[in-house]
């Protein structure tokens, strides 16, 4: 069974069928997701979400993006919201400077704070970080503790410096991008990286691997992930399922 530790189930591209797959789970190999935040609403639903399913975990946080929208009580919003026990992290939160929708300084602020509330909550963290690689690692450098953990989302940077982000205390978490043919890095990831440290997600909606690329991702599509990396590792897809989702389970801390 896979854990598909990152899918934006809450999304409206998934109103007319949300329910229809969550009862597939099981049926698709899935053992339980995910469903990071990316605002308050968003956060609001992932809670409802995992509330109501059980093989659904929730992360709450405010995406780079929304840093604008940021002030003192969202971060309020967001501690009261982690109280829930399905929540397992704080996410995504990180910095896009592929998009720039925020200024980077205000990107930076709030990166910062919901790092802060992350510790004060003893929560792991999910990062998003587009073309950032640099003042995102200065970050969580800066940040560095022993309550200091989490997850690279859709890991995007090299292979030399996914160490530098496990030395911090993260997990490489690898996507769809992974089972593109032209996609070099991912794949150098996928190979380079020790099993141990390594996720597997989805970001449902987006990202859809190959032979389903253009349409709508969703969870089940996670084993196309597996499959690469088990590919590229020169091991069994089986394996890779275990330790992943041993691995998921071990930095969320669920039982
Ligand atoms: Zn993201
Ligand atoms: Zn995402």
């Amino acid at each position: 069974m896979l854990i598909d530790s990152h899918a934006h189930l809450d999304g409206s591209r998934f109103d007319n069928d949300r329910e229809k797959i969550i009862q597939n789970f099981k049926e698709d190999g899935i053992e339980l997701i995910v469903n990071p935040g990316a605002d308050v609403a968003t956060s609001v639903k992932a809670v409802s979400l995992a509330k109501k399913h059980k093989n659904i975990y929730a992360a709450v946080g405010v995406h780079p993006h929304e840093a604008k929208t940021m002030d003192e009580n969202t971060i309020e919003i967001l501690r009261e919201l982690a109280t829930n026990e399905k929540v397992v992290a704080i996410g995504e939160i990180g910095l896009d400077y592929h998009y720039d929708n925020s200024p980077r300084e205000i990107q930076k602020k709030w990166f910062r704070e919901q790092i802060k509330l992350a510790k004060e909550l003893d929560l792991p963290i999910i990062i998003h970080d587009r073309d950032a690689h640099e003042d995102t690692y200065n970050i969580l450098k800066e940040e560095n503790d022993d309550r200091l953990r989490g997850i690279m989302h859709c890991y995007q940077s090299s292979l030399e410096m996914s160490q530098q982000f496990i030395d911090l205390g993260f997990y490489i978490s690898l996507a769809g991008p992974v089972t593109f043919k032209n996609a070099k890095t991912p794949k150098e990831v996928a190979e380079g990286v020790p099993l141990d440290k390594l996720l597997i997600e989805t970001d449902s909606p987006y990202l859809t691997p190959h032979p389903h690329r253009g349409k709508r991702n969703e969870p089940a599509y996670v084993r196309y992930v597996a499959g690469m990396i088990a590919e590229l590792k020169g091991i069994s897809y089986e394996e890779v399922a275990k330790k992943t989702a041993e691995n998921a389970k071990k930095i969320f801390n669920i039982k």
